[in-house]
């Protein structure tokens, strides 16, 4: 287990609020909160609130062993404080996990901004963030995520120096994840039909956002067929005419029979219902946490289904931003991000000796980084 070693895990619950109070006093009692903490295998989950500035705030770390917790700062209305909770700290597991398997010395955090990310009224929200991250005093390292941009960062770094993705910085990480994405589309077709080229190919790619539409132009350019997907019908429109591609209605995407599924829109879309309707050989897109639960992990394998674990693909964004970290050139950050073809083929090769799913191929590679890492430290 992650950082078991490393003694007890800490909880802080605090409120910036004058009477002190935390937003929070709904989430339940203390004890299922750190028993989430403990199933998420978490060193540290804080708590903030600033009712002046309509601010309500969770930094999550997860893990320290390689470096500082890295992660982005989601904004979103989540529908319960406990889902808040929960996503928090699955995403920060996750950047543990893809910083260990992409040989970044980062460990994993994240945070969330509970509210609604349409609201113009960001400065006293993300200062306030702002004065959340800087009390923990460079262990934490903020960048952007859904539902935040650089104005946000900007207003971040007003106080604190641990923010990453700033004006002039490394910039809009999507293009170096979507080219990752590719390259590690190209490592599967190369694991499943012993070649990389992906001309000819049929390629469905649902989400035409900001990694989605990267990725269609870049596969275009190789020669792929593509058929696409979004709720949003200009986005469609655009690939329709730019790259040829088909248009394929937002609830059949699963159903579409081709070469490779890339999902790059939301988590979670393969599940109990979707599994079983696939026709491809390979599921290989951006989205995070694209399985529902670990099991399908299992289910895909069990199809013969070759699944790119999410977070091994999906690492270019990542690399961009250490990149910025480490003073790279845009040329280094996207060498790195390249890499993710040797990456994944190893992780493909070792699911397949071991034959077991490629999901859990991939948590082990990279716990067994963390924990030689966490020796090299503690000999
Ligand atoms: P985005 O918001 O720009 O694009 C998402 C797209 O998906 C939008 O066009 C949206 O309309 C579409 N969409 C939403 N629901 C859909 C549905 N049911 N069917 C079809 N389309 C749907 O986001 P993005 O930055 O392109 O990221 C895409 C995914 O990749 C997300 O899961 C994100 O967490 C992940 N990711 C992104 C990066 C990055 O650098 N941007 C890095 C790592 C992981």
């Amino acid at each position: 287990m992650v950082g078991t070693e490393d003694g007890p895990r800490l909880l802080h619950v605090y409120g910036l609020t004058p009477c002190g109070t935390s937003h929070f006093a709904k989430v339940g009692t203390a004890l299922e909160i750190f028993e989430a903490i403990a199933k998420h295998e978490h060193d540290e989950l804080v708590f903030w609130s600033d009712v002046s500035a309509g601010y309500r705030g969770l930094i999550a770390i997860h893990d320290t062993t390689l470096g500082p917790a890295l992660g982005g700062i989601r904004f979103w209305d989540y529908p319960s404080e406990a889902e808040a909770i929960i996503d928090v700290l699955r995403l920060a597991r996750g950047m543990t996990y893809k910083a260990a398997i992409t040989g970044l010395a980062l460990g994993g955090g994240k945070s969330v901004i509970v509210g609604d990310n349409h609201t113009t009224d960001r400065e006293a929200i993300f200062r306030a963030h702002g004065r959340a991250i800087e009390s923990l005093g460079g262990r934490y390292i903020a960048a952007e995520d859904v539902g935040t941009s650089v104005d946000d960062m900007e207003y971040v770094h007003g106080e604190t120096q641990w923010v990453a993705g700033l004006r002039g910085g490394s910039g809009d990480p999507s293009p170096i994840t979507a080219f990752g994405v590719y390259r590690g589309i190209k490592a599967c077709a190369r694991f499943r039909y012993g070649d990389d080229s992906l001309e000819g190919k049929h390629v469905v790619v649902q989400g035409l956002g900001h990694v989605g539409y990267h990725l269609c132009k870049l596969l275009d350019v190789e020669g792929a067929r593509l058929s696409v997907s979004d709720i949003e019908e200009d986005r469609v429109r655009k690939a329709v005419t730019e790259f040829g591609a088909m248009a394929v209605a937002a609830d059949e995407v699963y159903g579409v029979a081709a070469d490779i599924f890339a999902p790059c829109a939301m988590g979670a879309v393969i599940n109990d219902d979707t599994v079983g309707m696939l026709k491809v050989d390979i599921v290989a897109g951006s989205a995070n946490n694209q399985l529902a639960e670990t099991r399908h992990g299992q289910a895909l394998h069990e199809r013969g289904i070759v699944y790119a674990p999410d977070y091994v693909i999906n690492a270019g964004g990542l690399c961009n931003v250490y990149g910025e970290l480490q003073g790279w050139t845009a040329e280094q950050g996207r060498e790195k991000a390249g890499g993710i073809y040797d990456n994944l083929l190893q992780t493909l090769e070792h699911a397949k000796e071991e034959d077991i799913p490629t999901n859990q191929a991939a948590d082990r590679v990279a716990r067994q980084r963390l924990h030689e890492a966490g020796r090299a430290r503690h000999p």
